[in-house]
Order: C-alpha cells, then sequence, then structure tokens
C-alpha cells in the first residue's frame, strides 16, 4: 500500500558498522551549549550547568509498536523521537539531546536506514535537541529503535505526577482520540491491500487522524504557552496510553481523586465521524485509545483565569479526595468508576 518505491538498494554489509553509523549521522550538527562532546568517542560528554537532568527512553519494536507496511521509515524516525521528547516536556523539561539505538536485519538496504535518520533529523532540527550517541546492531528479523533524550530544568520547575491536590482542575491539551481512529483507518486499507494490491487506498478524508498516527508532535507549544501564561501545573503526564490510564496515574501517585466530564472531553470531527463509521464509542476511543501525545495536567483553581478560553487547553474535570476515586460523570450525570481500559460501563454508583 504505502511500500518504499525507492529502487536503490544498498546493502549494510557494503558498509561496515562505522563506515553506516558516519553515514547515518554525518549531516547532524550539535545545536546545544551543554553538548561538550557529541557523537565519536566512547561516550558523549555533557555539561548542564548545575541544572536538573531529565533522562528517558523508549524501546520500539517492529510488529509490536509499529508496521512497516503503513509506516513510512520518515515517520517511524520522527516518532521515535515524539515519544521521547514528549515524556520530558511531561516533566516540564526543556529536551537537549538523544542517543539512538537501532538492530536491523539485512532485510533492511541503507537507504531505508537513511530515510529513518531524515526522520529523526528533521525531528532534532524542529525541536532543537543534539543526537549525542547511540548504537548499532544487526538482528535477525525485524527492526528495533531505542531513543533516550536528555533535558534540563532548574529543580523547582520540574512538575511531577505526584502533587496534584482535590479540587484542582484537569486540563488536557489538544483533543484526543485522534491516532487510534488513524490506527484503525490505517489498519482497515492494509486489509484491503492485500486482497487487492491494486487499490490505491484514498485516505484523504482521514488525513488529520492518519497524521496523528504517523507524525505526532510533541507539546512543546504547550510547556511554552503555560510559561508565557505563568502557569505552573501542580502535577503534569503525557498521554501516551489513553486518557484514563493517565488519570489513574495522576491520582495514585498524588493520592487524590478525580471527576472526569464526559462532554468536555475534546475530540476532533473527524474522530467523531470515523467512530460513527467504525461504530466505536468516541469517549470510549478517547479514554484508552493512546499515542495522542497530548499533555494531561491539574492546575490550582486560582489559575483557571489564566486558561480560561485558550483553544489549545480544555478543563475536562477536576481533582477530589482520594477516597472519593477516579470517575466518569457521562452526559446524562451518572457516575461510573474509572479504569485503566476506559470505564467499567457495569458498574454504576
Ligand atoms: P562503542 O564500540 O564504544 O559502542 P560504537 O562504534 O558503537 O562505539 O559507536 C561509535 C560512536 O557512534 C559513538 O559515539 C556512538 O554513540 C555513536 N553511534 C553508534 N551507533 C549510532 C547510531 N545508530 N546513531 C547515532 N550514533 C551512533
Ligand atoms: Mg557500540
Amino acid at each position: 500500500m504505502l511500500e518504499d518505491k525507492n529502487q536503490e538498494r544498498t546493502s549494510l554489509e557494503q558498509l561496515g558498522e562505522f563506515g553506516l553509523i558516519d553515514h547515518l549521522t554525518r549531516h547532524f550538527t550539535l545545536k546545544q551549549q551543554s553538548t561538550v562532546k557529541g557523537i565519536g568517542d566512547d561516550a558523549a560528554v555533557l555539561d548542564f550547568k548545575g541544572k536538573k537532568t531529565v533522562l528517558t527512553t523508549d524501546l520500539l519494536i517492529e510488529g509490536v509498536h509499529f508496521d512497516l507496511s503503513y509506516m513510512p521509515l520518515k515517520h517511524l524516525g520522527y516518532k521515535a523521537v515524539m515519544v521521547n521528547l514528549s515524556d520530558v516536556y511531561a516533566m516540564n523539561a526543556t529536551p537537549t539531546q538523544l542517543t539512538v539505538s537501532i538492530a536491523v536485519s539485512n532485510r533492511f538496504p541503507l537507504e531505508a536506514l537513511e530515510e529513518l535518520y531524515a526522520g529523526i533529523q528533521l525531528a532534532c532540527t524542529t525541536y532543537g535537541v543534539d543526537l549525542v550517541g547511540g548504537d548499532t546492531t544487526s538482528s535477525q528479523t525485524g527492526m528495533l529503535i531505542s531513543v533516550t533524550a536528555l533535558g534540563v530544568a532548574l529543580k523547582e520547575n520540574i512538575v511531577y505526577r505526584s502533587a496534584a491536590k482535590p479540587n484542582d482542575l484537569l486540563v488536557v491539551s489538544g483533543d484526543l482520540g485522534g491516532a487510534y481512529m488513524g490506527l484503525q483507518v490505517l489498519e482497515r486499507e492494509k486489509e484491503v491491500f492485500k486482497v487487492n494490491p491494486g487499490n490505491q487506498p484514498d485516505l484523504e478524508p482521514y488525513s488529520y487522524i492518519v497524521e496523528r498516527q504517523l507524525k505526532p508532535e510533541a507539546r512543546k507549544d504547550v510547556i511554552e504557552l503555560l510559561k508565557q501564561l505563568e502557569v505552573r501545573p501542580t502535577s503534569m503526564i503525557d498521554i501516551s496510553d489513553g486518557l484514563s490510564s493517565e488519570i489513574l496515574h495522576l491520582c495514585k501517585h498524588s493520592e487524590v481523586g478525580c471527576n472526569l466530564f464526559e462532554d468536555k472531553i475534546p475530540l476532533d470531527p473527524t474522530v467523531i465521524s470515523a467512530c460513527e463509521e467504525f461504530k466505536i464509542d468516541s469517549t470510549l476511543v478517547a479514554l484508552s485509545g493512546g499515542e495522542d501525545y497530548e499533555l494531561l495536567f491539574t492546575i490550582d483553581q486560582g489559575d483557571f483565569p489564566k486558561i480560561k478560553g485558550n483553544p489549545n487547553l480544555t478543563v475536562i474535570g477536576h481533582m477530589t479526595e482520594a477516597n472519593e476515586s477516579a470517575h466518569l460523570v457521562t452526559r446524562d450525570g451518572s457516575k461510573i468508576p474509572l479504569t485503566a481500559q476506559g470505564w467499567n460501563s457495569f458498574q454504576t454508583k
């Protein structure tokens, strides 16, 4: 369907490991003052001049986390970086350096890895982070990518999951469920393609949700917006697994409960129409879909006037005492306990 039409195939054996590393990383330039030494020695050398460092890592495995039949390699490289930057922003920190480790089988030619690194480089340039190292090895079958991101923050600016208080407002950036519905569309087109390989899919009506799946952006802009508005979240997390699972993390670590209002959950019109087409409940998709990489955070009620009416931010609920636990308040006003899978529709309270 979206397979690589590139005819050039340079085998990785021709280059050797060191030639490959040099080739893939030759266009990366260093921008961060804190990078003393990047690629090329036994280890990178960094100097953060007394600031706190945050560090996060993610491992992506072909067939588990991505499917190359519809995920272009350039997008994969970009997304592998985004999922890590999103975690750094969720600490209210600024990402500065990355390492990228890959394992590839000889099924992949050099041109495929060039595409992957073009995506990684685009992400580095767009977000101003330096690639400072990695590792390259072979795999028996598929591709593995592990990205580690470092970031910096002043100690007092770091936002943990653990400091939400009862009555704090629960806020989310952007809209939810798009990445999951984009995946449904891509999976459906893959099945159609298997039956009829001549059929080129028309993804145009689904461009927003397909892009949410294939080319997510980490919400650097939201972190900058909050700084500008002088709002410091009391707790924060990024939405990688779905809204309900992330809310439960905030509740658990902060020892609070939560009321989430179904009618407040922000959904793009294309998500709603795709949900109708696939006969899936849009609230369930927002709660359990995942991979939206939006930021979910709590703020003191006194900060509400500062964010009120901002199109990037939606208040979707408020925190409660721990003994009230976490609930979804549905459109008809009933209260249903939130579970990591979404909500348990059989238990009404
Ligand atoms: P070592 O033998 O010490 O592990 P390598 O030969 O693997 O060193 O790596 C040489 C340099 O290239 C190091 O700076 C390493 O961090 C970097 N590097 C290796 N693989 C990658 C990669 N896939 N992407 C970016 N940098 C890499
Ligand atoms: Mg190595």
